[in-house]
């Protein structure tokens, strides 16, 4: 599951790579779909149906709630990761280093501290020439951006941004309701455009059949891609891993950050239950979580003894 998950996202994380150079045209690009989608369902299909009555009307009402709903929540979570600010190293940023060594390691001498076992990576002080500063734990150079961006998972031009330790949750939030809605356009699309292919006869002017037509095939294509993506975080969230991490890994199989399931997914959607589903944290699970500030991670209490 999360080796073909991973190769799937793979083929996504080129496609966003070779499309870098359209920058801000994707934002019209996902309203334009956006458009097509809202012209095809409302205008054009469930919003007439309401005048229908009885059963159509039902269906309808249901469909028009649910669709509206989840477009404010996807729209929502979208501009949250298009304008929040993945993190950036604060300037004379320095790791506490001497002391967590001393600290965890309380048998091995001082005059050891010197030769860190090589294992312990997340230990070793990493420094980003570009940047001219100390880079903190899980923390990634982007080209794109020409900064260190604080636990980078990836720079993607969907949302014209680094995709990073204070929007990573808003990203994911935006995958989860682009899913649902597509799914739910598609399903809601899908006896129209098994209409096309009978010998019935279909309401509507060739306009707005071809609009309901296109829509159906870009909604069902973004909701089969963003599955496999979806898959892929489901599986990078539960193991306490980002992207770039999962292509490190395969080199260092020790991993300090992967607390247990329950934990790896609060340290990304926080401790606070009402708070999950929406593209923001609260402000006492800022406070408590040092993770959510994107400097310094909680990593398993052993590792340094393995
Ligand atoms: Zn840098
Ligand atoms: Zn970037």
């Amino acid at each position: 599951m999360h080796r073909s998950g991973a190769t799937m996202a793979w083929n996504v994380f080129k496609f966003c790579t070779a499309l870098r150079a359209l920058g801000s045209i994707m934002i019209l690009l996902v309203l334009g779909v956006v458009g097509v989608t809202y012209y095809a369902v409302v205008l054009n299909t469930y919003g007439p149906a309401l005048y229908a009555g009885g059963f159509d009307f039902l269906v309808a009402f249901v469909v028009l709630i649910l669709f509206h709903s989840l477009l404010v929540m996807l729209l929502w979570s979208y501009f949250a990761a298009v304008f929040t600010d993945p993190g950036s190293v604060p300037p004379n940023w320095r790791p506490a280093i001497d002391e967590e060594i001393g600290e965890a390691n309380p048998l091995v001498g001082s005059d050891l501290n010197n030769d860190v076992p090589s294992d312990s990576s997340h230990q070793r002080i990493r420094y980003c020439r570009k940047c001219n500063q100390v880079k903190p734990p899980r923390c990634h150079h982007c080209s794109l951006c020409g900064r260190c961006v604080l636990k980078m998972d990836h720079h993607c031009v969907w949302v014209v941004n680094c995709v990073g330790a204070l929007n990573y949750k808003y990203f994911l939030l935006f995958l989860f309701y682009t899913f649902l809605e597509t799914t739910l356009v598609t399903a809601s699309l899908l006896p129209l455009f098994l209409a096309f292919f009978s010998d019935g006869e279909i309401p509507g002017s060739p306009g707005s059949l071809a609009t309901t037509f296109l829509a159906f095939v870009l909604d069902l294509a973004f909701a089969l891609s963003v599955l496999g993506f979806l898959i892929m975080h489901i599986s990078l969230v539960a193991s306490n891993t980002t992207t770039i991490e999962a292509y490190e890994k395969k080199t260092t199989p020790k991993w300090p950050y992967d607390l247990g399931r329950r934990k790896n997914f609060e340290q990304v959607f926080g401790m606070d239950k009402r708070y999950w589903f929406i593209p923001a944290y609260s402000e006492e699970d800022i406070r408590r979580m040092p993770a959510l500030q994107g400097l310094d991670y909680p990593s398993k209490p052993d590792f340094n003894s393995q």
